[in-house]
C-alpha cells in the first residue's frame, strides 16, 4: 500500500486548490445571499464558475470509468480524494467541477451499464452539466434500509414498463434542471430474494410522475438539491429504459452506492478541516474569566480530539480508495462500510464540538457550523444507517483457525 499522492494527483490538487481559493471562496458570501433571495441567481453563479472550471480542464474529475470520447479527466479514486476534500470545504463547491451528488453516482452507473442510446440521452448531458438527476430508492411506506423491502412496482405491459409507487428523499428531484430519476423497483415479484428488483430510467416529465413536496430536513429546505417526495401513478416508459439486466437491480444499485459513499466521506473530511480551523480561531479570539477560551485544557482536547479523528478517517478513506482502484468495488466493500460509519460519527462529533465552541452563534446560520452539524447527523442515516453498515462489517468477521483460540485462553 502506498498512499503517497502521485504527480498527477499533486498537480490536480494544486490546480483545484488555486481555483477554489481565487474563484469560489471569495464568491461564497454572494452565493449565500443569492440562495436566500432567489435560487436562480445562485444557479447563475455556479454556471459562470462551471464555465471557467471546464475551460481550465477542471471538469468531471470524479468518474474514473469515462468513455474515451467523454469530456472530463480520468482520475483514480485515490487521486480524486484530495480534490474532493477541497470541494467539501463549501457545500456547493463540488457542483462547480461537476463532481456533485447525486449526479456523479448516476453518471457512474450510466457509464458502466448504459446502452449507447442511454448514454447519448442521459450521460452526455449530465457530463456537460446541462441537466441534473436524482436517485429514487427510499420509500415512505417501507423500511428502506433493507433494499428487499422496496415495493414500487415496475410491470411490463407490451413494450413498456408501467410504474406505480411512492418515493421520498430523492435528492435534487425538485431541482428545476432535474430531468432523470434513476429508479429502483420490483419487476419480478416471484423471483428469489435479491433477483426481484431492477433499475429503470424515468424521465422527470413522464405523465403520472408527480412531485409531491420538497421535504424540509431539520426545518430547512435545500433549494439547490431538495430532498423530494414523488408519487408515480401508471408512469409509462419504454422497456429500453431498463438499466442493466432485469432482476439485477441490486448489483446496479451497489455500483452506484460505492462511489456515492466514498465521495461523501471525502467531502466530509474537507468540511471537518474547516470546522477545526473555525473552532481554533474562534476559541483563540474570545475571552472568558480573564483568559482566551483556547487556554482551557478541555477546549484544547476538543480541538486535538477532532484532529485525531479526522486523520484516522482520512487514512481509512485513502485505504478504501486504494482498494477500489487496485482490487475493485467488491473487494472494497468492507472498507467502504467502515468509512461510512467512522466518518459520519467523527463528522458529527467534530461538528458538535465546533457548535459548542461557537456558543449561540453556532446554532445560527451565520457560520457553516449548524449546517455541518445537521448534515453530519443526517449522514448517519443516508447512504445506509450506521446499524446496517455495522451489520455488514460484523458479517465479514471470520472466526480464527479451528482450535487456535485455546492457546490464548490458558
Ligand atoms: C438528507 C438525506 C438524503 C437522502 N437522499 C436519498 C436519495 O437521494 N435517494 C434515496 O433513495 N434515498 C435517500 N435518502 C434516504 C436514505 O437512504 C434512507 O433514509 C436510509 O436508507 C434509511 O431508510 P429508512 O429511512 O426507510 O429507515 P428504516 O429502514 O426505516 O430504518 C430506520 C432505523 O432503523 C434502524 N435499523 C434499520 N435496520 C437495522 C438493523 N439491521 N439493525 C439495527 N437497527 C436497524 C436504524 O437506526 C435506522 O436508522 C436520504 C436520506 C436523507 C436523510
Amino acid at each position: 500500500m502506498n498512499f503517497e499522492f502521485d504527480e498527477r494527483a499533486r498537480e490536480m490538487r494544486d490546480r483545484v486548490e488555486t481555483f477554489f481559493r481565487t474563484e469560489i471562496l471569495p464568491l461564497n458570501p454572494a452565493y449565500r445571499r443569492a440562495l436566500k433571495a432567489d435560487p436562480a441567481e445562485a444557479r447563475a453563479i455556479v454556471r459562470t464558475l462551471q464555465d471557467k472550471a471546464r475551460n481550465l480542464g477542471l471538469w468531471n474529475l470524479a468518474v474514473p470509468g469515462l468513455d474515451e470520447d467523454a469530456p472530463g479527466v480520468r482520475l483514480t479514486n485515490l487521486q480524486f480524494a484530495p480534490l474532493a476534500e477541497i470541494m467539501g470545504r463549501l457545500h456547493w463547491a463540488s457542483e462547480v467541477f461537476n463532481c456533485h451528488a447525486p449526479d456523479v453516482p448516476n453518471m457512474e452507473v450510466l457509464a458502466k451499464y448504459g446502452t449507447p442510446e442511454q448514454k447519448r440521452r442521459w450521460l452526455a448531458p449530465l457530463l456537460n452539466a446541462e441537466i441534473r438527476s436524482c436517485f429514487g430508492m427510499t420509500e415512505p411506506d417501507v423500511a428502506s434500509s433493507d433494499a428487499n423491502n422496496i415495493a414500487t412496482r415496475i410491470e411490463r405491459v407490451g413494450d413498456e414498463f408501467v410504474i406505480n409507487g411512492r418515493k421520498w428523499f430523492a435528492t435534487a428531484a425538485a431541482n428545476p434542471d432535474c430531468r432523470l430519476c434513476v429508479l429502483v423497483g420490483v419487476t419480478d415479484p416471484d423471483a428469489p430474494r435479491g433477483r426481484r428488483h431492477s433499475v429503470v430510467l424515468v424521465p422527470m416529465d413522464s405523465p403520472g410522475l408527480e412531485i409531491v413536496r420538497k421535504i424540509p430536513v431539520f426545518h430547512h429546505v435545500d433549494e439547490t438539491s431538495p430532498h423530494t417526495e414523488l408519487r408515480l401513478e401508471n408512469v409509462r416508459i419504454p422497456v429500453s429504459n431498463l438499466l442493466g439486466k432485469q432482476g439485477e437491480g441490486f448489483a446496479v444499485g451497489q455500483a452506484r452506492l460505492g462511489p456515492a459513499r466514498i465521495h461523501h466521506c471525502m467531502r466530509a473530511i474537507g468540511t471537518c478541516e474547516v470546522l477545526i480551523q473555525l473552532m481554533y480561531e474562534r476559541a483563540g479570539a474570545r475571552k472568558t474569566f480573564g483568559r482566551a477560551v483556547i487556554e482551557n485544557a478541555n477546549v484544547r482536547d476538543m480541538i486535538a480530539s477532532s484532529r485525531l479523528e479526522l486523520e484516522q478517517c482520512r487514512l481509512m478513506i485513502h485505504r478504501a480508495a486504494w482498494t477500489i482502484d487496485t482490487h475493485g468495488d467488491h473487494a472494497a466493500r468492507r472498507d467502504i462500510a467502515l468509512i461510512k460509519v467512522a466518518v459520519a460519527r467523527a463528522y458529527q462529533a467534530i461538528a458538535d464540538r465546533a457548535l459548542q465552541i461557537f456558543g449561540a452563534m453556532g446554532v445560527t446560520d451565520d457560520t457553516p457550523v449548524a449546517a455541518a452539524f445537521t448534515q453530519a447527523r443526517a449522514f448517519r442515516i443516508y447512504d445506509g444507517p450506521d446499524e446496517v453498515h455495522l451489520r455488514g462489517i460484523f458479517g465479514m468477521e471470520k472466526p480464527g483457525a479451528a482450535g487456535e483460540s485455546r492457546f490464548y485462553l490458558s
